[in-house]
């Protein structure tokens, strides 16, 4: 994610600088989200890597859902339904409802689970709250049985929701006149390999704190006909999105003016869509996008999906990633495109916990963002506030006290550590070649930065522990 935040930021790009900062999945059992291959070579000549991404979790959670959209009346009805075969055992199945942050919440947004079925038997789940916003039950739905969930036994849940779009709010769950941004709306499992079920809580400012493993989704999204629906998958028949081993879902709803192109040598469609009468241009969008996507390739390896959309909506300050699926504020700056582009391998296709280590995903996204636009040595020259010297690597328990400091304390100062790391490497070209290390061992993975070291180290043959420890990232 990428937020313009405010006048301070506005002077410093002028100076140069890059900061830009349904019912009827009911009827049917089984998933049957598309399972076309990913697995790419991302063998690179010039920093001597050979390789396939791994495979995805096999036992990955497989979703179908129908949504019903209603723009004029800013609601969603959504039936779910999900297979998941829980690695070990355990008591309780945890479902994420980002609808109910505390934000959205603040705006009139709120989500209710109001049917749910286990293998086949009705059930009530109960909510926490999870730092929910007012008005709303929580952002975690816990769904228990007797005897638990047995590990590697597969169980179908079955979810019925209703969603109130908050509104025009800076934010990823929005109605913004005629456009809907649906971003998170999906409940999800929450269950992270090694870890268990991730509870932490939503946080206030602008950003993330999920931490999800890949699944498939097979979602169909019914809207009146002259809407256009932008969403992660691909659009297998009209209105119905197919993803292959993502860990989000995402839809840009809306009267939208498309254009369409292609990047990574005709491999990946880019999808661009903009709100009518926002202003923005969508054939500059398209252009920067595949230039990034082409960039982004060179230096870390391939992005595997075989479609990017974008959605263009006003009262958007930035952007906001999701997997194959991006959203951009009408007349932002090209930078935070660039950003949510860069995303698609730092944090889309290589996950961390976005609560406990936001730098993972934010750090390494601005400093590949800071490449792109060859301005990294401005960065560098970047102020971070004392709150955050030496930082780096706090959790969003320790920025929420300050959520000002966040992004200087983070996005820059992660790119910092990146370029002095650099600085014992030989240079940044280094540095891209250990990031491209950590995509190819880490993909379709919850990484954690003890990962990241070891890729720059297998990589470079230098241990960045003590750069990193010097800005307090480990
Ligand atoms: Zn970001």
């Amino acid at each position: 994610m990428r937020r313009l935040v405010g006048i301070v930021l506005v002077v410093l790009a002028a100076c140069g600088g890059s900061e830009a900062d349904p019912d009827p999945s009911r009827a049917t059992t089984s998933t049957t989200a598309s399972t076309t291959s990913t697995t790419l070579v991302a063998a690179s000549g010039e920093c001597g890597l050979e390789g396939s991404y791994p495979e995805p979790w096999p036992e990955r959670p497989r979703y179908q859902a129908e949504l019903d959209v209603d723009p004029d009346a800013g609601t969603v009805r959504g039936e779910l339904a999900v297979v998941f075969t829980p690695p070990e055992s355990t008591d309780r199945l945890v479902f994420r409802l980002w609808a109910n942050g505390p934000r959205s919440g603040a705006a009139g947004g709120r989500m209710e689970i109001v049917e749910a079925t286990v293998d086949g038997a009705a059930t009530t789940g109960t909510y926490e709250s999870g730092n929910a916003g007012p008005g709303t039950p929580g952002t975690i739905y816990v769904l228990t049985r007797e005897g638990g969930f047995d590990g590697g036994i597969a169980v179908d849940v079955r979810l019925s929701f209703e969603l109130d779009m908050p509104g025009p709010i800076n934010e990823r769950i929005a109605k913004v006149g005629s456009s809907l941004r649906l971003g998170s709306i999906l409940p999800t499992l929450s269950w992270i390999r090694g870890a268990g079920w991730h509870t932490s809580p939503a946080v206030e400012n602008f950003s993330e704190s999920v931490a999800s493993e890949v699944a498939d989704y097979d979602v169909r999204v019914r809207a009146p006909e002259s809407f256009t629906v932008l969403a992660t998958g691909e659009e297998v028949e009209p209105g119905r999105f197919q993803a292959w081993a993502v860990r989000d879902w995402a839809a840009t709803v809306g009267r939208l003016d498309v254009v369409e192109g292609s990047a990574q040598g005709g491999r990946t469609r880019v999808i661009v869509g903009v709100a009518e009468g926002s202003g923005d241009d969508p054939d500059r969008r398209l252009a920067d996008t595949v230039a990034a996507l082409d960039d982004f390739l060179a230096r870390y390896g391939p992005y595997p999906a075989t479609v990017l959309s974008v959605g263009v909506t006003s009262s958007l300050s930035g952007g906001i990633e999701f997997p194959e699926h991006l959203m951009v504020g009408a007349g932002s700056s090209r930078d935070h495109l660039i950003h949510e582009v860069a995303h698609m391998w730092f944090y889309s296709l290589v996950g961390n916990d976005q609560y406990a280590d936001p730098w993972l995903d934010e750090g390494l996204t601005e400093y590949a963002e800071s490449r792109f636009l060859a301005n990294t040595a401005s960065v560098r020259a970047k102020s971070v506030p004392g709150y955050g010297q030496g930082r780096l690597g706090e959790g969003h328990d320790y920025w929420a006290a300050n959520t000002d400091a966040f992004f200087r304390s983070v996005y820059v100062q992660g790119t910092q550590a990146l370029a002095a790391f650099g600085d014992e490497v030989g240079g940044l070209d280094a540095v891209d070649c250990g990031l491209r290390r950590y995509v190819l061992d880490s993909a379709y993975s919850v990484a954690e930065p003890a990962d990241l070291v070891e890729a720059l180290e297998a990589q470079t043959g230098v241990d960045p522990t003590p750069v990193f420890e010097r800005f307090g990232a480990l």
